[in-house]
């Protein structure tokens, strides 16, 4: 049996494998996840969650813009979560989820454990993979720390600092727009466009008018320094000390289950209503797997999914004269 299944509020009808009917299943113990399971168990639901691996942001050492817990370590906020969740015996599962089937009322999870859980509803909250580019060399290794994606998540700090921006075929108003946002925390903008950039001589101008140094020599690698921050080396061997290189990975959905289940999925994320419902009846998705890229965005989406969630198995059993 799954070590640390939650008694109390087992219900429902047995499986032949001997598995109750749980009311939700939470795939996924990240933010959203954890937020979920918080507010089905405070919803008097009975709930698991599953999770393996690591939250998306577990390389940072601080996450920046969380209520109450600004700039602590994002692994400190998460294991604060599930103690919030001690007093409801609500389990934490440490597996994978490897399938997921069956339909609104009855749907089953196989675990990489080989165990089978089965819940009336399903959340997902399973994130996202942020796939680096193989170069610049060091890039992968500072992710989190001397190198970030997100002037939210950490930018506060540097400010009036030395900042760089890698920006692969910068071109365009659009390129110039990402420049200059990222001059909310300093005129010091170094741009590392790494090859030509397709820029008119009047948008270089703008950009060397507002003190943006643009730099077209290949990066070919990024050092952490002690202390904190980065050095750049460019091909020709030049390097530079800066607080931070920000850079974009791609964005790779953990939608698998949800495509396995029929949901629409789209290049942004699985779609959902603003009740966080899937296009598939008891299915609900949030945090990063949807949109959003925050974990304030993630835990309210966890909370929402989690009342909706509650809400529909309440409107399930309503007898037929309280239903509208
Ligand atoms: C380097 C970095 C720094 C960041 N810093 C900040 C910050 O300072 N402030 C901020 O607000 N945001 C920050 N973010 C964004 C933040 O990490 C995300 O918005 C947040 O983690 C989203 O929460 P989530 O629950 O959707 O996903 P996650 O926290 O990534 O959790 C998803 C969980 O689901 C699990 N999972 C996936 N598939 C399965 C499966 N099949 N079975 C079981 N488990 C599964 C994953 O292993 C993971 O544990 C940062 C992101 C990065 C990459």
């Amino acid at each position: 049996m799954l070590r640390g299944m939650n008694k109390r509020f087992d219900t429902g009808p047995g499986h032949p494998d001997g598995f109750p009917l749980r009311d939700v299943l939470i795939v996924g113990g990240g933010f959203a996840g954890l937020s979920a399971a918080l507010y089905t168990a405070r919803g008097l639901k009975s709930g698991v969650v599953i999770s393996g691996g690591p939250s998306r942001n577990a390389p940072s050492p601080h996450a920046g813009g969380v209520f109450s817990r600004d700039r602590r370590p994002p692994g400190e906020i998460l294991a604060a979560a599930r103690d919030d969740l001690r007093p409801y015996d609500f389990p934490v599962i440490e597996a994978d989820v490897t399938a997921l089937t069956g339909q609104n009322g009855d749907f089953t999870a196989t675990l990489s454990t080989g165990e089978t859980v089965r819940a009336r509803k399903v959340i997902l909250a399973t994130g996202v993979r942020d796939v680096l580019p193989d170069t610049p060399a060091g890039l992968r290794e500072q992710w989190g720390r001397g190198v970030h994606h997100c002037p939210y998540c950490y930018g506060w700090e540097l400010r009036g600092g030395q900042v760089a921006v890698h920006l692969p075929g910068l071109s365009g108003v659009g390129g110039v727009q990402s420049v200059l946002y990222h001059q909310k925390l300093t005129r010091d903008v170094l741009v590392c466009a790494d090859g030509a950039a397709d820029l008119t001589p009047e948008q270089r101008g703008l950009l060397l008018e507002r003190g943006v140094t643009l730099i077209e020599e290949p990066l070919v690698r990024v050092d952490g320094r002690e202390g904190g921050g980065v050095t750049l080396t460019f091909q020709s061997g030049r390097t530079l000390d800066r607080d931070v290189l920000y850079t974009h990975g791609r964005r790779e959905l953990r939608a698998d289950l949800a495509e396995a289940l029929g949901c629409e999925v789209t290049a942004s994320g699985i779609t959902v209503n603003a009740q966080q419902m899937t296009t598939v009846p008891g299915v609900y998705a949030c945090g990063d797997v949807t949109k959003g890229n925050q974990i304030a965005f993630a835990v309210a989406g966890g909370a929402m999914a989690a009342m909706q969630a509650a809400y529909a198995i309440f409107y399930d059993t309503l007898p037929d004269g309280a239903r509208a």
